[in-house]
């Protein structure tokens, strides 16, 4: 995938990294070898490989008549993930040359929209210059959740988790950081869907135009076996029995439609469509 059309409005990706991300049965605590058995087949080695989750980490860039939008920016450089020791303080290009490879520049970034503020959604947010984190979209305005604003500063407060000091306090400090409602119209075209339980301001952002509807999921969903089990949370969404509810509105929402599903965190191509099958679900890419 380039750019793909829907309607008036273009998308691209961007991906920063790609390849296994952690087992299975850490990830979903419900996941067993007997549920998975029946969908090795399909599972392997696309999405699963000796049980470790293959995951990108990508960005989306919406290309509408008025503006180009960027949403989620992955995981950044020189950040604090110690959870995670390949991303604990990387430096490399491979994320800023997704622009060039797409033949845009960051500094045409009008609008960021993160669909929740994770490290893996927001690093791209902020560059360290000069030992100073200032914004990496100069051009762009900010449009975060107020709500995952405020949970994230939170974290920051009572946990000292760095993903705010490093990839948000900047932004609102520059002045760059706009606060909106879980379901802001950015543009005509462009606006966001409240999809709570993965964090308490997690969005969707569904694109329309032309009659043809494209979603951006973010995390409310994070690999093609929950669309077998929608029930299987990962083990760190914020409120458990909230993704869960939010993940089964969603697939049924948009099972068996023409909308096209953009996952953050499934498989390359990572886009395509829900598709009910038995009692769930399954998800066919589209790789354009
Ligand atoms: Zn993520």
């Amino acid at each position: 995938m380039s750019w793909f059309k829907a309607g008036n409005v273009e998308i691209g990706r961007i991906v920063e990294s790609n390849g296994p991300f952690m087992s299975i049965y850490d990830f979903f605590p419900d996941a067993t070898a007997e549920a998975l058995a029946p969908h090795r087949e399909w599972l392997e080695p696309g999405a699963l490989a000796n049980d470790m989750l293959i995951m990108p980490i990508q960005s989306y860039v919406v290309r509408t008549p008025r503006m180009m939008v960027l949403v989620d920016s992955c995981v950044g450089n020189h950040k604090s993930v110690k959870w995670f020791p390949a991303w604990h303080q990387k430096t490399d290009d491979d994320y800023l040359r997704g622009f060039t490879k797409l033949g845009i520049h960051p500094d045409e970034i009008d609008v960021v929209l993160c669909t929740h503020l994770h490290v893996d959604h927001s690093g791209w947010n902020t560059r360290l210059v000069d030992g100073k984190w200032v914004p990496t979209f100069k051009n762009a305005r900010y449009m975060l959740s107020r709500t995952e604003c405020e949970h994230a500063e939170r974290l920051w407060r009572e946990y000292k988790d760095p993903t705010y000091a490093e990839n948000v306090q900047p932004i609102l400090e520059a002045g760059l950081g706009v606060l909106v409602a879980d379901d802001h119209e950015v543009d005509e075209s462009v606006w966001l869907e409240p999809t709570p339980g993965h964090t308490p301001g997690h969005c969707a952002v569904h694109v329309a135009s032309q009659g043809q509807d494209v979603v951006i999921t973010g995390d409310l969903i994070h690999s093609p076996i929950q669309c077998r089990f929608p029930n299987w949370n990962f083990k760190f969404d914020a409120d458990k029995a909230q993704a869960g509810r939010t993940r089964n509105d969603f697939l049924t929402r948009y099972a068996d439609c023409d909308t096209r599903v953009l996952t953050a965190h499934f498989p390359l191509p990572s886009g395509g469509h829900v598709r009910s099958v038995d009692d769930a679900f399954h998800f066919h890419y589209i790789d354009d």
